[in-house]
């Protein structure tokens, strides 16, 4: 069995304790990680600290935007091998760890490219000064990532804050952490100095919070509950550092009579079963227009019963879900839906030849289902899909509106002026018209409103994020 340890100041560290890793395909431990601790934590952020103070925080952008593309092609030029390690490990099917794998040398190509084109003002003053801005690192940063799409997260934040010159501290879940120790090698191959991309394995109570809490940490990038959201914004205010905070959803696709049907119902049944419906932004409720609502369903439903669940390494739609308690929340929901009489209109299958202890559940398609209840408020986080009928425009987007969540909305309609005037409206931080995630967006600006969350990450704008503005008047007489 694999053993892997933590990546601090260039060197892999061996820690005292280890933590089993399963394979969500059949229940089995195929690999254990480092369980770090608080001393682990204080190590890494002192390597941070002392790469900012040295090599690199003495490199030029562009020098530091040629290293990310450097790891990007490593990326690319390992793609079979970490496909198949974020499959094994996450549970996806193949074909989605190999986009998720495209995905993260994408960012570490948009960074590496934006790296040395973020640049500060001249503001006009009073006579006899020069005025200037400039855009500064935080110094060391830290990043705490879920297990739903581990690559594709490390890639998004970890990308954005080297391009900036930080220093970052990776804290992966403890379920899915291998190939970000993967992508630490990597960074070393491609030259990044000792202590710029340093990484601690272990448990979120332990190592994320000592992580969160560390006087030394200048900002904390965090996705995942909106729990310990608030306990990471918490502790980065007793320290007084920024935070980017993306907590999930309970995305509306909502689909209008007048749209083009044959176009949106596969794309709404795929913004569900993706990485089995453990996607922040999975498109989780569908709202239908009354008249097309039984025969939309209906699409949905032929759709849903052909859809099949299996191993990762057998890629058919759905893979298992991450872990037992990932499983049981699932079905606690399900549950709730019986007892409160709600109609299933469809489920997928499970396919042959299923390894006996892997953590699978079939999709599922539910009617008719009240937006205030339970399962259209709350994120479930797996392949739920609740259909809600909507009358009209004004019904649409007080539903769309009425979660406490704001991150992605879905909007289907060939009606521009209604497209628009909804656009405007919904209370998210992205929003696609007759379309749903514009396959993954690296260059599109995401992040939450409401209690998904605040700040952007992805795109151009992040790396505002990343950094701080620091304003320089030199007064030199008229
Ligand atoms: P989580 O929020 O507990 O874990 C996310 C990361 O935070 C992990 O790296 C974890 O180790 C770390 N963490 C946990 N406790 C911590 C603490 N006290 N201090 C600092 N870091 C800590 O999420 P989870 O348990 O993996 O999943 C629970 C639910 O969260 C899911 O069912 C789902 O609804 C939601 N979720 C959302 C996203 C998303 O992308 N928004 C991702 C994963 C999970």
């Amino acid at each position: 069995m694999e053993t892997h340890k933590h990546f601090i100041g260039g060197r892999w560290t061996g820690p005292d304790k280890y933590l089993p890793v399963a394979n969500p395909s059949d229940g089995q431990v195929m690999a254990q990680i480092a369980r770090g601790t608080a001393q682990d934590v204080d190590a890494a952020v002192a390597a941070g600290q002392a790469a900012m103070e040295g090599d690199w925080g003495r490199l030029d952008a562009a020098t530091r935007g040629r290293l990310l593309l450097r790891l990007a092609g490593l990326v690319r030029r390992d793609a079979e091998a970490l496909t198949r390690m974020e499959s094994e490990d996450v549970g996806k099917p193949l074909a989605q760890a190999a986009a998720d794998v495209a995905a993260c040398a994408r960012y570490f190509e948009f960074y590496g490219g934006a790296a040395d084109k973020v640049h500060g003002e001249t503001i006009p003053f009073q006579e006899g000064y020069t005025v200037l801005t400039m855009w500064e690192p935080h110094g060391v940063t830290a990043h705490i990532v879920p297990w739903n799409y581990p690559l594709q997260i490390t890639g998004r934040s970890v990308g954005a804050a080297l391009a900036m010159g930080n220093a970052v501290v990776l804290k992966p879940a403890e379920d899915t952490s291998l190939t970000a120790l993967a992508l630490a090698r990597l960074a070393d191959e491609a030259g990044f100095p000792a202590g710029s991309f340093n990484v601690v394995t272990g448990l979120g109570e332990e190592v994320g919070a000592a992580l969160s809490a560390h006087p030394g940490i200048s900002h904390i990038s965090f996705t995942g509950s909106p729990e310990v959201g608030t306990l990471i914004q918490a502790a980065a205010a007793r320290n007084t550092i920024p935070v980017t905070l993306e907590l999930g959803g309970k995305s509306p696709q909502i689909v209008f009579a007048d749209a083009d049907l044959a176009e949106a119902a596969p794309t709404v049944v795929k913004a569900i079963i993706q990485n089995a419906g453990q996607t922040c932004s999975a498109g989780s409720r569908v709202l239908i227009e009354d008249s097309i609502y039984d025969s939309f369903t209906a699409d949905l439903a032929a759709r849903f019963r052909e859809l099949r669940v299996g191993a990762a390494s057998q890629d058919l739609d759905l893979g298992p879900v991450v872990n037992a308690a990932q499983k049981e929340r699932i079905e606690r929901y399900l549950a709730i839906a019986e007892r409160d009489g709600l109609p299933i209109l469809a489920q997928g299958e499970l396919g042959p030849n299923l390894p006996r202890d892997g953590f699978y559940v079939r999709p599922v398609l539910i009617g008719d289902v009240p937006p205030d209840h339970v399962l259209a408020q709350e994120e479930i986080f797996g392949p739920v899909l609740v259909a809600i009928r909507i009358r009209d425009e004004a019904d649409a987007l007080r539903v769309a509106n009425g979660t406490a969540f704001g991150l992605v909305s879905g909007i289907w309609t060939r009606d521009v002026g209604r497209a628009m005037r909804l656009a405007r409206r919904v209370r998210t931080g992205q929003v696609f018209v007759n379309n749903y995630g514009a396959a993954g967006g690296v260059e599109l600006p995401f992040g939450g409103m409401k209690r998904s969350g605040h700040g952007r990450e992805k795109g151009f704008a992040a790396l505002h994020g990343f950094a701080t503005l620091k304003t320089i008047a030199i007064r030199h007489g008229a």
